[in-house]
């Protein structure tokens, strides 16, 4: 708490300064929640809807107002939000293999005694991760919004770290 600032309270739904704030709301101190998901995939490439797994999440941590980060720990694999439409998915397979083909593995400098340099670059134009508001418990989530995981240099255990903040 700094002095001076005024904080709002989502339970009470009131105004709080910093003489009530560790008195008479204890509930309301902001909530902190993580955890690893872990995958295994069999392929090389793949794209999985970890939407259902980031709601378990929500639900487990019991924050009802806040942010929740899902972000890959590897760097050969994406978090991203898009469409769970089959089609799409294999369209941006192929999009990513002309932008970054696996081989010829030669053709890459980072594939010195490794062959996932097309990984690499895969991810880094899928992104590390994604940022969703909490909302009355829920994902604020679009229409057709979905949480991916997409996987570039599989056939090992990764993980992808979700973290949620709030009350
Ligand atoms: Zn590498």
């Amino acid at each position: 708490m700094i002095k001076g600032v005024k904080y709002y309270c989502n339970v009470y739904l009131k105004q709080m300064t910093d003489l009530n704030y560790h008195t008479s709301h204890e509930e309301c101190i902001m909530k902190s929640y993580r955890k690893e998901l872990w995958f295994d995939v069999p392929t090389r490439r793949a794209f999985i809807n970890i939407t259902p797994r980031v709601r378990e999440c929500i639900t487990e941590s019991g924050i009802i107002e806040g942010l929740v980060l899902v972000n890959a720990m590897h760097i050969t694999a994406s978090v991203f939000i898009n469409d769970d439409e089959s089609g799409l998915h294999q369209d941006f397979d192929d999009w990513l293999e002309r932008l970054a083909p696996h081989e010829p593995i030669s053709s890459y400098r980072h594939n010195v005694g490794e062959d996932n340099a097309d990984g690499h670059m895969k991810r880094q134009i899928m992104g590390r991760e994604v940022v969703v508001a909490v909302t009355n418990g829920e994902l604020d989530f679009g229409p057709w919004e979905q949480i991916f995981y997409g996987e570039f240099d599989g056939r090992r255990k990764k993980r992808v770290l979700v973290k949620i903040i709030g009350e």
